[in-house]
Order: C-alpha cells, then sequence, then structure tokens
C-alpha cells in the first residue's frame, strides 16, 4: 500500500496531534483528524507559549518528597492535591516517587535533552511552511530568583542544562534591571537563557495549523471516540470509521484510549491555571520564570499572562481559580506596579506521566497504533518533533534518536 492510499486517522486537535496530523499529511498520507470539539479552548490553546528547549529537568527530582509537604500546606504553593482524590493519583504519585532518584533524574534530564535538541528547528520549519513564522517570537528565557541562596539551591539543575550544551548566562541584580525594568528588588539574581522561545498566542498557532490542514486535504471530523479497536472506532454519535494506521494524541485523555489496545498506563491531569491581563500597566520583554515560586509570566499579544501550578484533581473535577489568583498575589510581589484587574482567567490539564517524559511509541499488541502524547508541562515545547518522529515512525523509517526512555511499556 502507498502512502496515498494508507489511511491514518489521528485523534485529538491538541497541538501534539495537529503536529502529527501535519507531518503525516506532508509524507504523503491521507489524514482523518479526530476530535470531540476540534476548535475548542483545550490545554492547547490558552498555555504559557512557551517553546522551552532549556525546561530539561524532570519534574520527579531526587529529595522532591521532602518539599511536598511544604509546598501542600502552602496556599500561595505551587503544588495542590484535592484529599478525595488521593486514592486515584495514588498509582501515579508512587511511580513518580520511585522516579524521584539521582540515576533515573539524570537519564530522564538527558533524554528530554535529546528529543529537544531539535525543538526549535522543528518549529520554525512548520512555521514557515504554514506561513506563519511571525507567531513565534524568538526572545530568550529570564529566569529570576529572590536570593542567591535560591538560586544556589538549583545550581545543580543548571550545571546539568550546561553539561548537556545548554546555554545559561547568569544575571546580578544590575543585569536584571537593565533587561526588565519592571521586575522590583524581589528579583535579585537570575540566569538568561537563548534556548527559548515564546508564542504571542498559542491558540493562533493551533488555530492556523487546523485551517492549513483544511485546506490542504485533511477530513476533520467532530466526534467523541467511545471504542476502538486495530481497525476501526466508534464515537458517542454512533459515526463508525475504519483506519489503516490510528495515532492517540488525545492529551490527558489519552490512557483511556491506549488501555483499549493492551496498553494501560498511569496518566495524570496536572492541572495549571493563568490569568491574562489585558492592562497589566508594565511593559515586560522576556518570558520570565519565577524559579522559587514556580510560576510564569508571558507577554502575549492580547496582554500579561501569568500562570503555573499545579492541581492533582483529575480530569472533571470544576476548576478552582484561586489557583490564578494566587498566582496574582505572588505576581505582584516581584511587579510593584502590577495591574491585576480585568484578567480572564484560564485552566488547563497538562498530560502528566510519572517520570515527566511523554510517550512516543507504537502499541505493543498493535503495530498499526501510534502513541503521542504524555508532554506534561512541555506539549507545545516538544509537539513539532513528536510530530516529525511519528510520521517517520509510521512511514517505517528510523528517527535517528533513541525512543527507548519514551516507551509505553516503561511503567508496566
Ligand atoms: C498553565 C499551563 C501552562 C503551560 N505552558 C506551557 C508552555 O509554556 N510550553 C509548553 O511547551 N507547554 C505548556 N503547557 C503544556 C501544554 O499546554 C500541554 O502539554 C499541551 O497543550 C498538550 O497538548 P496535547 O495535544 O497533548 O493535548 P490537548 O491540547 O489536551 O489536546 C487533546 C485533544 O484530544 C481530544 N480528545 C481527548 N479524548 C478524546 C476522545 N475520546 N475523542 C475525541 N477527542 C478526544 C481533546 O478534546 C483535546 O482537544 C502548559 C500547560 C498548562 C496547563
Amino acid at each position: 500500500m502507498t502512502e496515498g492510499e494508507t489511511r491514518v486517522t489521528v485523534v485529538g486537535a491538541g497541538i501534539v496531534g495537529l503536529c502529527c496530523a501535519f507531518h503525516l499529511l506532508r509524507s504523503g498520507y491521507r489524514v482523518t483528524l479526530i476530535d470531540r470539539d476540534p476548535q475548542g479552548d483545550r490545554t492547547s490553546h490558552g498555555n504559557a507559549g512557551a517553546v522551552a528547549v532549556a525546561e530539561i529537568l524532570p519534574m520527579p527530582a531526587p529529595g522532591i518528597a521532602r518539599k511536598i509537604p511544604g509546598f501542600l500546606f502552602d496556599p500561595l504553593g505551587p503544588l495542590s492535591i484535592r484529599l478525595r482524590y488521593l486514592p486515584w493519583l495514588w498509582p501515579y504519585l508512587r511511580r513518580f516517587l520511585a522516579a524521584a532518584n539521582p540515576a533515573d533524574y539524570k537519564a530522564g534530564t538527558a533524554a528530554m535533552a535529546a528529543l529537544l535538541s531539535t525543538a526549535m528547528d522543528d518549529h520554525e520549519a512548520l512555521l514557515q511552511t504554514i506561513g506563519m513564522s511571525s507567531l513565534l517570537n524568538r526572545t530568550s528565557g529570564l529566569f529570576v530568583y529572590r536570593s542567591e541562596a535560591g538560586r544556589a539551591a538549583e545550581d545543580a539543575g543548571w550545571a546539568l542544562r550546561r553539561e548537556l550544551g545548554l546555554d545559561a548566562e547568569p544575571l546580578d541584580r544590575k543585569a536584571i534591571e537593565a533587561l526588565e525594568p519592571a521586575l522590583g528588588p524581589e528579583a535579585q539574581c537570575g540566569y538568561l537563557t537563548q534556548d527559548w522561545a515564546h508564542y504571542g498566542d498559542p491558540k493562533a498557532l493551533c488555530d492556523g495549523l487546523l485551517d492549513y490542514l483544511r485546506r490542504h486535504g485533511v477530513e476533520i471530523v467532530t466526534g467523541e471516540i467511545v471504542r476502538l479497536d486495530g481497525v476501526g472506532l466508534l464515537t458517542a454519535d454512533g459515526q463508525h470509521r475504519e483506519f489503516d494506521r490510528l495515532v492517540v494524541a488525545a492529551g490527558a485523555w489519552s490512557h483511556r484510549l491506549s488501555a483499549q489496545f493492551g496498553d494501560p498506563l498511569p496518566l495524570e491531569t496536572e492541572r495549571g491555571y493563568n490569568t491574562t491581563l489585558p492592562n497589566p500597566g508594565v511593559s515586560v520583554n522576556h518570558m520570565t520564570t519565577f524559579a522559587e515560586d514556580q510560576f510564569v509570566m508571558t507577554p502575549m499579544d492580547m496582554g500579561l499572562r501569568i500562570g503555573g501550578a499545579v492541581e492533582f484533581a483529575g480530569l472533571n473535577a470544576p476548576p478552582n481559580y484561586n489557583r490564578s489568583k494566587a498566582l496574582l498575589k505572588l505576581a505582584e510581589r516581584y511587579l510593584p506596579s502590577l495591574n491585576t484587574q480585568g484578567g480572564a482567567e484560564w485552566m488547563g490539564n497538562r498530560p502528566s506521566t510519572p517520570d515527566s517524559l511523554p510517550v512516543i511509541d507504537r502499541s505493543v499488541r498493535h503495530p498499526n497504533v501510534y502513541y503521542a502524547f504524555g508532554h506534561g508541562h512541555l506539549g507545545l515545547t516538544g509537539s513539532a518533533t513528536t510530530g516529525r518522529i511519528i510520521a517517520e515512525l509510521v512511514q517505517g523509517r528510523d528517527p535517528g534518536l533513541d525512543l527507548m526512555p519514551f516507551r509505553v511499556s516503561r511503567f508496566n
């Protein structure tokens, strides 16, 4: 069967599914993209917009278990767990804690560095093809700390980044003031990395890609998939569709589909929050990470977006926008002139694996089924690369990267 005769269905019109559909189309396949709401305001639309190539350190860091109780009791802290959800979270949490050892941490960091080493080029190439290069701001990424002690606590992570070839220039208070005059004295020192860029509007990228796919013959289908087997799928409204190859890129819901192919895994949603301030009253040039308080701000086309936080509460609990408000309070400490009025609050579901590495693989039992999900905090960053790799796997080509760290069976 030639590429042109092979029907590939991609499940999920988030940024990862869109990039998979894009690369499969470019490789000559007949592509169908299916989502319960292809235009909907999903995680890929409202995130912080970073192509964060330097952000390669896995979440389960050695010593994190000692920090978790402190985070949980801090109302402005970066992590919250709804107690009622704990029994469901446990399969993920126990693997997360098991992964928080020096050897796994180092191996995970190296795997992410290898995966993301082409991320910037993959974004640039994709943007050029769809004629939307201006969406990406190639400014560097700024990390700030409240004190030298706070920065020193993360020195090992920065050294590891440097070892893996990533850029990191140390900054003192004076240098920060020169780069970002809006940052008050709370930002004492930091790093600047060139391995960073950000989108002015991640939704514009999703909309642009969807439009490109539609114009180039990809069939866009609205439907919620409820059942799957190796040759076909069934949607909630009764559509039955057949495929030759299937790509599961359904974000935080992907495990519900992979389980139907005999590939269960403890995927979780790390819910994250932000507020976009249309009139922030400050001018900001760089996407900035407030490292000790674990939140970020991004100068977006529509305002200043301030967000972050990790909340474990499952896929169905209503959002708790007190998390967004807590992040604004933290931001006011760093930006004395910040105007927090009139902001738009948002929540998204990061598809998260216990070791922070995505799943990029084929099904163990169904070799015509491929997986592209679990990118956690880095789904936008890794999307263009993952899409390229999936198209190469479907073609039977060697992607030139060791995919063992990303296999679906690693949690069994
Ligand atoms: C606050 C916050 C800030 C973030 N900032 C960044 C950042 O700066 N940089 C970065 O790289 N990443 C960031 N992320 C992470 C990033 O947004 C996600 O990793 C990424 O959007 C995930 O994309 P996805 O395509 O895998 O999933 P999604 O965008 O969730 O898309 C999955 C799609 O699958 C569909 N779907 C699911 N199940 C079914 C089904 N059964 N049938 C049909 N359709 C289905 C859904 O409707 C959805 O449209 C952030 C996340 C949050 C929450």
